[in-house]
């Protein structure tokens, strides 16, 4: 689950990571509030707003100002909310902002000698260990730091069973460059950051500028969190943490339908029982020149009632124009299966205005196809994994 900067904020700076201080506002009149309660908290006579969307590189888009009186923050939070905001990380026509973080201005005048970093906490997929990433260049896009300049990027693995050790918060503080209080400042940032992300269940957390300020103070100017959604039962009080305008409005409606469902960019729906077969489904249409539009998982039960719904979110999705149902009757046999197709086909009146592949393989499964071929609607069967992908390619032509 992803998760707003100022929410992201708010967790890191609940395990004691010192972060740019901010109040979240939807509309210019509680924008100019928050700007005043900043100032009373921290002193500060100086804000930058910042478009709170699931998007990277909002400085580059416009969606980070400074502002330098309470009328700018009024016009500048007036522009930004509501606002389709383009970065390099949003889709072509932007995301909608809804909410504006007012946070205090921590690149003052005067304050000329601070360094940015780059920090993450992630998982290394190749060890299976937690990692912390870091470097010097913070502050821009690391993708390019990546390409260009590698060695400039550091890592630290964690062994989960000692958890990150002293010497390591002191290794990294000192790779940064840190000495004196700065330096003793970075290893309490690490540590709690550390602590924030395993405490959180957290399975990204990327902080990008890490500031150290004038006076040696190391804070989280910018916060991306990812929440691992299977641990998120553990804690009750980041469900509300959840903004589903931010999410595809298919993937919340299969969510709640209890339907595993991914957007993707293709054409050709997939409706396949098992995220393994489902996988090599993706794959397979690929291999033969189609694009999956979706990843579906409809689980072991493919009733019709079942089969219905994935039907009918499949083709929410405008862009799909063929269907490739492929289910293996391992549990569930796959005459019924076919049943559920053919009676959610005629419930769904003539809703259905693509072609639909059917592979059924597995207990049952020339019933099954004997079922479906009887049934005279516009549904092929298929009995080969490949001949069905062949098919696929077929109808789109
Ligand atoms: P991102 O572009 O979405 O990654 O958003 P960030 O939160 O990282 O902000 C982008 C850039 O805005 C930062 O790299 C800073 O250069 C700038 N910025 C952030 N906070 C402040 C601030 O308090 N004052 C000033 N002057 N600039 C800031
Ligand atoms: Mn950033």
């Amino acid at each position: 689950m992803n998760l707003h900067e100022y929410q992201g904020k708010n967790i890191l700076s609940s395990f004691g990571v010192r972060v740019q201080r901010g109040i979240v506002a939807d509309n210019p009149v509680k924008a100019v509030e928050a700007a005043k309660q900043l100032s009373i908290e921290t002193g500060t006579s100086w804000w930058v707003i910042k478009a709170q969307i699931h998007a990277g590189g909002r400085g580059k888009g416009g969606g980070v100002k400074l502002a330098k009186n309470l009328a700018d923050v009024e016009s500048i939070s007036n522009t930004m909310i509501g606002m389709m905001l383009k970065t390099p990380q949003t889709p072509p026509q932007g995301k909608k902002v809804n909410q504006v973080l007012i946070a205090e201005d921590v690149y003052y005048p005067g304050a000329s000698a601070t360094s940015e970093f780059y920090m993450s906490v992630l998982m290394n997929r190749a060890s299976g260990r937690n990692m912390i990433m870091y470097s010097t260049e913070g502050g821009m896009d690391i993708e390019s730091v990546a390409a260009n300049t590698p060695h400039l990027i550091f890592t630290e693995e964690i062994n989960p069973s000692t958890g990150l050790l002293p010497f390591q918060a002191r290794k990294i503080a000192f790779n940064l460059g840190l000495s004196g209080n700065a330096f003793k400042e970075m290893t309490k940032f690490v540590t709690c950051l550390y602590t924030a992300y395993t405490k959180s269940d957290s399975s990204l957390f990327e902080i990008n500028p890490v500031l150290k300020t004038s006076d040696d103070k190391i804070l989280a100017v910018d916060a991306k969190v990812v929440l691992d959604d299977n641990a998120l039962f553990r804690h009750q009080d980041y469900a509300e943490l959840r903004d589903i305008r931010e999410e595809n409005p298919i993937e919340v409606e299969a969510k709640a339908a209890g339907l595993n469902y991914v957007a993707l960019d293709g054409n050709v729906g997939c409706m396949v029982n098992g995220a393994g077969l489902a996988m090599s489904t993706m794959d397979l249409i690929k291999q033969c020149g189609g694009e999956p539009a979706n990843f579906l998982d409809v689980g072991g039960t493919a009733d019709a009632e079942r089969v219905e719904k994935a039907f009918r979110i499949i083709l929410k999705d405008e862009k799909v124009k063929a269907i490739l149902v492929n289910i293996f009757g391992g549990i569930v046999r796959c005459d019924r299966v076919a049943q559920g197709i053919v009676d959610a086909y005629k419930n769904m009146g003539n809703a259905i205005k693509v072609p639909i592949i059917v592979r059924l393989q597995g207990t049952n499964a020339i019933e099954a196809k004997k079922l479906i071929d009887d049934s005279g609607l516009n549904v092929i069967s298929a009995v080969e994994f490949q001949e069905a992908a062949d098919k696929v390619q077929e109808v789109l032509k």
